[in-house]
Parts: structure tokens; C-alpha cells; sequence
């Protein structure tokens, strides 16, 4: 297969992986349905730093990178995880 039809047909797949599951999301699972909530409101509210996010995360004993939850806010683009876009 030459390089141009893999590429081809790694295009037509965009978005079919499911990929594995990020940090963010694995966190998401674990914590309650209150904490949740909050949780992706500060994710998704654009104007807070991810070093601040992950920060409280991890003196909660949810160990996360700044980078892990800047790409779960953009999940579902490009430079984003491969977290569904309207989910966790
Ligand atoms: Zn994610």
C-alpha cells in the first residue's frame, strides 16, 4: 500500500476510534455526579488556566497533567483527546 492510500484510508477513519480513554475522563468516572458536573463546567470554561485545573486535581488525590486537561477541552479537534465531544 503506498503511503498516499494509507493515508487515504486513515482519513475516512477520522473519528471512528474510540482511542483510550485520557485521565481526564478516567477521573471523571470515578468522582460523584456533583463533583462531576463541576468538574467539566471548569474544564470547558476556556478562561481558566490548565495548570490551575490540574493543580487542584492532583492535591485532590487525582493525579493530572496541565497538557491532559487542556486536550480534553479541545477533545473531539485534532490537537484535542478522543474523549466524545458531548461527553466526558
Ligand atoms: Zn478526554
Amino acid at each position: 500500500m503506498s503511503l498516499i492510500d494509507d493515508l487515504a484510508s486513515v482519513e475516512t477513519q477520522t473519528g471512528m476510534y474510540p482511542g483510550p480513554q485520557c485521565t481526564v475522563s478516567k477521573i471523571l468516572s470515578q468522582i460523584d455526579a456533583d463533583e462531576r458536573d463541576y468538574l467539566r463546567r471548569v474544564i470547558d470554561n476556556p478562561g481558566l488556566p490548565g495548570s490551575v485545573i490540574a493543580g487542584a486535581l492532583t492535591r485532590n488525590g487525582y493525579a493530572v497533567a496541565d497538557k491532559t486537561v487542556l486536550r480534553h477541552r479541545k477533545r473531539g479537534t485534532a490537537s484535542g483527546c478522543r474523549c466524545p465531544k458531548d461527553s466526558e
